[in-house]
């Protein structure tokens, strides 16, 4: 996937622009402890190109660090990981200091860099303030109002005259994966064991100006690329935040895939960290397979002696009765993942590995699941008619019409008479009366109500 990175000085509007061309994808809501709402990373597409948007100005780097040193960081990481780069200035404050510093670092770099010239709002007029970007030193500026959305689609152009074309065209029918985890849960063996053992495509993408490489491999379950952005540059400065820096890499991961496998160490059960992590997959919507590692080291500890020993011939997998009260555990800790899989791993054994690629079939099937209207609308009047929808204040809540509207992950709209009335326990009702009709395991199941008075709904 290709990266575009949004830089600029605080305040120039980099956030409301990445708002602006990210923020057309359904997105709910959900409050979930440990989980940021802001996103500094999404994809979006112009065209026909996708590609992943990071906002810099999101990443916040050590904060006793100046401003000037922040936006040298940010710049720095934009260059690393971008394949092309979006400069945005500000038309109302014109040319500042801090912009001559930026353009005086973009310049060294070999990037494609797109000048843009915001809060352009009486676009036509303004000519003359705009030519004074040409200062800069990066060829023409473009004017551009976010917050009226003037100009926006030009600079999108640039953009995709910029990245390089596809083409790794057969990597279109792959499952992406993305291994993710705090540090030494295991991720790097996991990755070993995997492409130790199947056979590995080397990869067009390597050689590129990108270090980091994703892995096309092949087995007798089926096509995947191992998404892995552990080759990107580090930079001195970047290393001082290694921590920060490997969450980003985490949530870039999980951005571009299909399915998170989300590796818990068996010896520390779920910590704050995981916790930060699974939130994160869960609300990105991504098919979700929970892999408890290191069961080999733990499962000696047991008194039992449960070490994943006998539970890996090819096509059943065993669970012990630690297995079931670790997954209680789990559950427990991760309560709105209740939908993912649990799979006892030994990346280092490479107990339960082969076992893991069933799974991730299923959960990406189950994410892209799609189901008709009439089928839906069965299911909805067989539920309304289990369970009466509830009533306030003598008014009771209809629900007209349910249809999918999207799916990666399985999304659902239902008009209502009443959004105030359609109360999250029916929603919750509604959302397993799904699950029960059809194995969605592994993904989350999402529902966005639309408010219709009778007549609209009758038309
Ligand atoms: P960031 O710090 O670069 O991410 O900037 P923000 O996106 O937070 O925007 C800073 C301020 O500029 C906010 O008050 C925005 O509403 C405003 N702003 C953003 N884009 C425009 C624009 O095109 N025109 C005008 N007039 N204001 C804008
Ligand atoms: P990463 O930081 O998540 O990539 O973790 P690594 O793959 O580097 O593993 C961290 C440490 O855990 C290494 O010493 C591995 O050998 C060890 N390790 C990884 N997987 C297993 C496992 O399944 N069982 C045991 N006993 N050790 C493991």
């Amino acid at each position: 996937m290709k990266t575009v990175a949004i830089v600029g000085r605080p305040n120039v509007g980099k956030s409301t622009f990445f708002n602006y061309i990210v923020g057309k994808r359904i997105s709910i809501v959900e409050d979930i402890p440990g989980v940021t709402r802001d996103r500094i990373y999404a994809e979006a597409s112009w065209r026909d190109k996708s590609f992943t948007v990071i906002d810099t100005g999101g990443i916040e780097f050590k904060s006793d660090d100046d401003i000037e040193i922040q936006m040298k960081d940010q710049v720095d990481l934009a260059i690393d990981m971008a394949d092309c780069i979006l400069f945005i200035t500000d038309m109302k404050q014109g040319v500042t200091s801090g912009d001559k510093e930026i353009a005086q670092y973009l310049r060294k770099s070999k990037k494609p860099i797109v000048l843009v010239v915001n809060k352009a709002d009486n676009y036509g007029d303004t000519s003359l303030d705009v030519y004074e970007f040409y200062n800069l030193g990066l060829g023409e500026p473009h004017p551009i109002s976010s917050v009226n959305a003037i100009g926006i689609g030009d600079v999108l152009d640039l953009v995709y005259d910029n990245l390089p074309d596809e083409k790794d065209e057969k990597d279109k029918d792959r499952i992406k994966v993305s291994i993710i985890g705090k540090p030494n849960v295991g991720k790097s063996s996991l990755v070993n064991k995997i492409l130790g053992e199947n056979r590995v495509i080397v990869s067009d993408v390597a050689g590129t100006t990108r270090d980091a490489t994703d892995t096309p491999f092949d087995n007798d379950k089926g096509k995947y690329v191992i998404i892995d952005t552990a080759g990107i540059r580090r930079h001195s400065k970047i290393e001082e935040n290694v921590e920060k820096y490997s969450v980003m890499r985490s949530d870039m991961a999980i951005e571009r895939a299909d399915v998170c496998i989300i590796m818990i160490d068996a010896n520390d059960g779920v910590t704050d960290q995981d916790t930060k992590i699974a939130g994160k997959a869960h609300e990105a919507g991504k098919g979700i397979i929970i892999a408890v590692n290191k069961w080999d080291e733990y499962g000696k500890k047991l008194e039992s002696k449960d070490v994943l020993e006998n539970a890996t011939k090819a096509n059943e997998m065993k669970t012990s009765a630690d297995m079931k009260e670790y997954n209680a555990k789990i559950y427990h800790d991760l309560p709105y993942l209740t939908y993912a899989p649990i799979i006892y791993i030994s990346a280092l054994t490479g107990k339960n590995v082969n076992k893991l690629f069933d799974l991730i079939n299923l959960v990406h099937e189950h994410n892209s699941f799609r189901a008709g209207t009439s089928v839906v609308n069965n299911i909805l009047n067989e539920a309304i008619a289990t369970v009466q929808p509830p009533s306030d204040k003598g008014r009771r809540l209809k629900i007209y019409y349910m249809t999918q509207v999207s799916t990666n992950p399985p999304t659902f709209v239902v008009f209502v008479n009443s959004k105030k009335l359609f109360h999250f326990s029916y929603e919750r009702y509604l959302i397993n009366r799904l699950r029960k009709e059809f194995d969605l395991t592994g993904t989350v199941v999402r529902i966005i109500v639309r408010e219709r008075s009778e007549k609209e709904a009758n038309k």
